[in-house]
């Protein structure tokens, strides 16, 4: 990777150890409606290989970014996982050291927590925000965005947030993070987005359906060869792995299946329209797409 230079933005990927899940839960088909889906995913015995449980770095002129923060290493801990979370452990299987935690892999890189300019988080699942309890003890003041649909669904309903696979009782403590509201400003297919950067290089958009609220970014990179232009799309858990993208198969686990799809859509036609790199939180080969910066395009069935 080139080193970091000013008027640079630069990626990295890092995995907070890994999990395995549940292949109902990965996906299925459009067509097994509503609340089945969830009940197909609680009922599966079988389990997938492990996947990574992805964090991304972003360098960027003003300063570095995280989007989400991964598992706490001390996930599998007696107690760790609030009451209401009693079905996570039916659906996930976390793997994580101690040097896996996002704290200890900046730490790794010389980079302190209070040397963070924000988080971006796509969503409070345990797997995106566990990571955040400790960035916090570092830096009591790191701003963490998220999104307002996501927060009136999760942030202000605690108890439904640890049903869905939240963990609230790890949150920070008065928990008050950077609500935002998109604004009018189109970026592709999206009518709205947030620019997280003055210049509008880190962007957020809309792509709810995992969890409501989810949001994912887009970044205007320049790490390519010869410092080429670059566009990442940071998909969080829109979709699992592309392979899914492009099927446009929701995964098993969300309670809004439609706009789920309706999500795989839109960032299927900002693909067509739009050379970019997307990379998921928890696809295996999101590592290799980023080295090789490989631009994504659907197969055109639609
Ligand atoms: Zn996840």
């Amino acid at each position: 990777m080139s080193t970091n230079s000013i008027g640079h933005v630069q990626l990295e990927f890092m995995t907070t150890g890994t999990v395995r899940i549940r292949p109902s839960m990965r996906s299925q088909p459009l067509s097994k409606i509503g609340l089945f889906r969830r009940i197909r995913s609680f009922l599966d015995r079988e389990w997938t290989d492990p996947i990574p449980v992805g964090v991304f770095l972003i360098r960027h002129p003003e300063g570095l970014f995280l989007m989400d923060t991964g598992q706490s290493p001390r996930c599998n801990d007696a107690g760790y996982l609030p009451r209401g979370a009693f079905l996570s452990g039916l659906l996930t299987q976390f793997t994580i050291e101690h040097h896996d935690g996002i704290l200890e892999q900046l730490h790794k890189r010389g980079i302190k927590a209070t040397d963070l300019k924000a988080v971006i988080l796509s969503h409070l699942h345990n797997d995106h925000a566990g990571g955040l309890e400790d960035l916090v003890v570092e830096a009591p003041d790191l701003p963490i965005y998220v999104s307002r649909e996501h927060w009136k669904a999760f942030g202000e309903h605690p108890f439904f947030a640890s049903i869905e696979g939240a963990t609230p009782n790890h949150w920070p403590k008065n928990f008050s993070p950077m609500v935002f509201d998109f604004q009018d400003r189109p970026l592709g297919p999206w009518k709205q987005s947030f620019p997280v950067t003055e210049d509008g290089r880190i962007a957020i958009v809309d792509t709810s359906g995992h969890v409501p609220g989810h949001v994912s970014v887009v970044i205007y990179g320049n790490d390519g060869p010869e410092q080429a232009q670059v566009t990442y799309l940071l998909s969080g858990d829109a979709t699992y792995a592309l392979d899914l993208l492009d099927k446009e198969q929701p995964d098993g686990i969300n309670d809004d299946p439609m706009r789920a799809f309706q999500t795989l859509q839109t960032i299927n036609k900002f693909a067509r329209e739009t050379d970019v790199v997307v990379l998921p939180s928890h696809d295996t080969n999101t590592p290799r797409l980023l080295d090789e910066r490989v631009v994504y395009k659907p197969s055109g069935r639609k």
